[in-house]
């Protein structure tokens, strides 16, 4: 029996089991579901068993005193001892379902309506990790062999949504056991159901609270203003000088570790059928595209860092007027990081040119909360990436483009402490509503996802060796 026609003789049991899963209200952020998030991870587990996963644990996260919640790990070893291993990284706990009224369909009582299963948890994460359990089969079943032809090594987190507070002393804890070739997340979207695609990188985050402090009190305008330092005029003016006039970020140094954007890759991305127009209008009804010079729209989301103001405040914001010259002057800024930058480096960056943009008279304070995010990324050419577009081509029957993500996740932290290649191979879309009321997965592609998932066992056989 092939893959699709394994796929096809199992998929109403595939959906009937993962309706099962998904009416576990497996919602990490909220204490009252904690138990939920425990009961969803052991019915995980209880299922990998009865499909036959030689190694099937529960891990606890976080200490007996303060205790996190269960990931799920799961172990199906190739039948010969030399073959690449791979660690499948996906979550089991969903997002807060509300606000409640705007669901048409109960979030946990999953329903079909067309093509379409409605739920909590059908697209992030739930559907998109059970495909694997599918296509694992549906390649052993194919090759008439009792074992995968790599190691395959189901990582399924339940604080994804929450943060992942102990998922990187969870891999360290265990990181012999997830040594790995490569690490598969299966947690993205693709670009559309007609155009099917690959993530290729993620954006990081470092963010940074900014105080300018001038006199000890506001001060009368008319008495005072005009001859001391004025620490609104100073965060103008610093804030403006963030950016120069081709949108490019002035921090000293900031792009010299930045991975350039290849050739290939640009190209790739020019053929993704993106209408402009109708990115402004999701973009809040924005009246025009704007950003670093030389780049396209989405070469800036995806792939060029940022600086961005997210608040500026200080001296008299009510009703009517107030003569001053305040005290103090607030601002909030955030970076968007890309391949190759580190959040430590820049934020030392940002430190050292508030100090040096900060005019006499000017107290600066930089507050800098947590360490950031790290960007995440692997290269196109790569051997991972290129095996697994070769498993979505198969599955697909139509090219793979590649897609980065502005935002991020543990993943960084995945491929730091297994120091393991991340390859994407996710088959949610952007209209899923993941987060929001009415989550759907699109059935078809999740049986795209698990014959994907199958080829994808050979393919990394031969590559990663
Ligand atoms: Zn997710």
């Amino acid at each position: 029996m092939d893959v699709p026609a394994y796929i096809a003789a199992n998929e109403a049991q595939f959906f009937a089991d993962l309706k099962e899963w998904l009416a576990i209200p497996s919602i990490s952020g909220d204490p009252a579901h904690r138990a939920d998030v425990a009961r969803s991870a052991e019915w995980l587990a209880g299922y990998l068993r009865g499909l036959g996963w030689p190694t099937v644990e529960v891990w606890q996260t976080g200490t007996p005193d303060a205790p996190g919640l269960p990931a799920v790990f799961a172990e199906w070893p190739a039948a010969d001892p030399d073959a690449p291993k791979v660690v499948v990284y996906g979550h089991h706990d969903v997002q807060p379902v509300e606000p409640l009224a705007e669901w048409d369909t109960d979030p946990f009582t999953p329903t079909e309506k067309g093509d379409s299963l409605y739920g909590r948890g059908t697209s992030d994460d739930k559907g998109q990790i059970f495909f694997h359990t599918l296509g694992v089969r549906a390649g052993m079943a194919a090759a008439g062999s009792g074992a995968p032809p790599v190691t395959v090594k189901l990582l399924v987190e339940g604080e994804e949504e929450s943060g992942s507070v102990h998922f990187a002393d969870l891999l360290r804890a265990h990181r012999d056991r997830l040594a790995c070739d490569a690490i598969v997340i299966s947690d993205t979207t693709m670009w559309s159901a007609e155009v099917p695609s690959m993530c290729t990188g993620m954006r990081g985050l470092t963010e940074a609270e900014v105080v300018l402090r001038g006199p000890g009190t506001d001060l009368h305008s008319g008495s005072f203003g005009g001859a001391v330092p004025n620490p609104l005029h100073a965060m103008a003016a610093l804030m403006a000088a963030l950016h120069d006039d081709q949108g490019r970020v002035t921090l000293p140094g900031f792009y010299d570790d930045v991975v350039p954007l290849t050739d290939q890759e640009r190209a790739l991305f020019a053929k993704l059928p993106f209408d402009e127009a109708a990115w402004l209008a999701t973009a809040g009804a924005s009246r025009a595209a704007y950003g670093e010079a030389g780049y396209s729209t989405l070469e800036r989301i995806w792939a060029r860092p940022t600086a961005e103001i997210n608040g500026m405040w200080g001296g008299h914001t009510g009703p009517g007027g107030k003569t001053i010259v305040p005290r103090e002057a607030h601002a909030k800024v955030s970076f968007r990081l890309v391949a190759g930058q580190e959040p430590g480096k820049v934020q030392e960056a940002f430190r050292a040119w508030v100090a040096e943009h900060t005019p006499e008279g000017i107290e600066a304070e930089v507050v800098i909360p947590g360490g950031g995010v790290r960007p995440c990324f692997s290269p196109i050419d790569s051997a991972g990436v290129q095996a697994a577009r070769a498993a979505m081509e198969k599955a697909f029957g139509t090219e793979v483009l590649f897609t980065r993500e502005g935002g991020s996740g543990p993943e960084a932290d995945l491929a730091d402490i297994l120091e393991a290649p991340l390859v994407f191979v996710a088959v949610g879309l952007n209209e899923d509503r993941i987060h929001a009321p009415n989550e759907k997965v699109e059935m078809p592609l999740l049986l795209k996802g698990a014959e994907a998932a199958a080829y994808l066992w050979d393919e990394f056989a031969e590559a990663l060796r």
